[in-house]
């Protein structure tokens, strides 16, 4: 069953689209938690970004960085949150890739990513030096 962002790519069901091309499309969120909120999408399905190819990648971050600005103009947004939520533990609902472009404006009340964490880990330094070590290692 395609996800329902394979849909409105496939123009099965409708969104209001901001951009498309060969690649990628953006539309704004259906339940938008600001005014201009968009998401950003391969139109290709993936479920997690390190399911995207490389190329595929790139191009989706062209669109994120030409889409930002306008998005931000659009609302006369003062700043924006720009965001993945990046598998279902994480909050991700629909598991096909999408980037938010959430605009945000002085006193919103909202948060930034520190908000986001739920409690904070107390790691030693050398616990610091090995999780270091280990991304490093697999990067
Ligand atoms: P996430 O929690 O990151 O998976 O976010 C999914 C987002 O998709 C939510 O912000 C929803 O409001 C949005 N959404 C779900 N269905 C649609 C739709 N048909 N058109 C536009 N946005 C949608």
């Amino acid at each position: 069953m395609p996800t329902i962002f394979s849909q409105i790519a496939a123009g099965e069901i409708p969104a209001r689209v901001v951009y498309e091309d060969e690649t990628t499309m953006a539309f704004l969120d259906a339940t938008p938690l600001a005014p201009g909120h968009t998401l950003v999408i391969p139109k290709d399905e993936y479920p997690r970004l390190n399911d995207v190819p490389a190329d595929v990648a790139s191009e989706l971050y062209a669109t994120i960085h030409q889409l930002v600005p306008a998005v931000e103009a659009a609302v006369d947004a003062d700043a924006s949150t720009v965001a993945f939520n990046n598998g279902e533990a994480a909050g991700q609902e629909v598991p096909h890739v999408h980037c938010h472009i959430l605009p945000r404006f002085e006193g919103d009340g909202g948060s930034n990513v520190h908000g986001i964490a739920g409690d904070l880990p107390d790691l030693s330094e050398d616990e610091l030096d090995s999780i270091a070590e280990d991304i490093e290692s697999r990067a």
